[in-house]
């Protein structure tokens, strides 16, 4: 094995994820999205096959792998068509917090149920008035005797129909310093107070967003993950595998996005030759491709240093990672459709679909800006400039 060679084991697990998702199909996902019903097979599948919850201890019921393991899941799953943005949510952002801060108790209790997916958990944090300035939340956790009272509203939450609670972000006063903190609540998503209303996207996918309000909404004592006092190292614990996740998320719509394309390239004769013998055609292609390659060796890069124990490290590589694979997917789906020409707009053909799915990929989890931001500052020591 050479140094940029992954382990024979993960490309074992590459290969089988591929074949899993294969059978299920591209064709299959677009129409489970637009007549509203879910993909609970597929994610029931993977589930009982391991790949949900690689990257979670052995005694919790994960495989005890690292998040690079789940990063390549969750590309081979994108790559193949299926791409499932719970993958981010529920294992990597919600089972590397409780698994990092959790209780014994809670690690029992929640994560089993994440690994084999039957109890999966969305993660909450934006808000409509704080965007992406998440020191803004207003979401306030308020004691109350021995419960906490959740009270505030969140937006653009994925997945809160097909889940059994939320990992919600909230402020609460410290005792001590009367300084508000972030804090982490595992909260049911039948809990009395918890409401949610679909958002209409343009995104072709089975996973939808909503808004949720939380009206006085009580939990025991033990909702609360992680000291009370130190939240923010919590919550960013969760934000290196979010970053590596979306980038191979990423990834993978672009490596399937190219995949049309190149096939429909040695098909499609209109004057002599395939149209991919025109450069004008082949090109950008290429392009794509070599974007994409190296948006996958810095994801890689920086789960292995997550894995390793670099947080430092593996966060300037998570953002990188992130920025290359958003910016490749998006030209990957352009691209495509281009290639296909007026079938790129088709239902059909299923190429325009990618153009939005993709697109998100630049605003969310972490916007482009903010990643530039981000190197800017930390990369380059520039000025902090907001
Ligand atoms: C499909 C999808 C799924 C999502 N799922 C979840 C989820 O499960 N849980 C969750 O908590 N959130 C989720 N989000 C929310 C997502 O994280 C936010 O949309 C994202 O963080 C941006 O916040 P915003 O939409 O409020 O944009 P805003 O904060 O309003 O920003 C608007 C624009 O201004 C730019 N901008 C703002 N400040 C600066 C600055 N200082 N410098 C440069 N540019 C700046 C931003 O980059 C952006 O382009 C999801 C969003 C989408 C689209």
């Amino acid at each position: 094995m050479s140094t940029f060679t992954e382990s024979e084991e993960r490309q074992e697990v590459r290969k089988a994820v591929a074949r899993l998702a294969g059978k299920y199909g591209r064709e299959w996902f677009t129409e489970r999205a637009r007549a509203g019903e879910k993909t609970t097979e597929l994610w029931l599948e993977i589930g009982k096959n391991g790949y949900l919850g690689i990257n979670i201890p052995e005694q919790y019921g994960g495989g005890g792998g690292g998040i690079g393991d789940i990063a390549a899941v969750c590309e081979e799953l994108a790559a193949q068509g299926c791409p499932l943005l719970l993958m981010v949510v529920s294992p990597a952002i919600c089972g590397t917090i409780i698994g990092r801060y959790g209780t014994e108790e809670q690690k029992q209790r929640w994560l089993p149920g994440i690994c084999d997916g039957t109890g999966t958990m969305a993660f909450a944090i934006t808000e409509p008035d704080a965007g992406t300035n998440t020191h803004n939340i207003t979401t306030t956790a308020r004691r109350d005797g021995d419960e906490w009272v959740l009270n505030g509203r969140k937006v653009y939450i994925s997945g809160v129909d097909e889940a059994d609670h939320v990992l919600v972000v909230a402020r609460a006063e410290d005792a001590r310093t009367g300084k508000v903190k972030p804090v982490l609540f595992v909260v049911p998503t039948d809990a009395a107070g918890f409401e949610y209303t679909h958002i209409p996207m343009e995104i072709v996918s089975p996973e939808l967003q909503f808004q949720v309000f939380m009206d006085d909404v009580r939990l025991p004592s033990d909702a609360i993950v992680g000291d009370e006092d130190g939240g923010l190292a919590q919550l960013f614990s969760g934000l290196n595998p979010e970053r590596i996740m979306a980038a191979s998320f990423s990834t993978g719509l672009a490596r399937y996005a190219l995949e049309k394309a190149t096939t429909y390239a040695k098909e499609r004769t209109v004057f002599q030759g395939a149209i991919g013998s025109h450069q004008a055609v082949a090109h950008p292609l290429a392009q794509v491709h070599i974007e994409t390659e190296m948006a996958r060796l810095m994801t890689q890069k920086a789960a292995a240093l997550y894995d390793a124990g670099d947080d430092f490290g593996a966060g300037e590589a998570a953002n990188m990672a992130k920025y290359a694979a958003a910016e490749a997917a998006c030209n990957a789906a352009d691209a495509a459709v281009q290639t296909h020409g007026g079938n790129g707009i088709t239902q059909e053909y299923g190429v325009a679909g990618l153009l939005v799915a993709t697109r998100a990929g630049r605003i969310a989890p972490v916007s482009r800006e903010m990643i530039l931001n981000f190197v800017a500052m930390h990369s380059l020591g520039l000025p902090k400039s907001y």
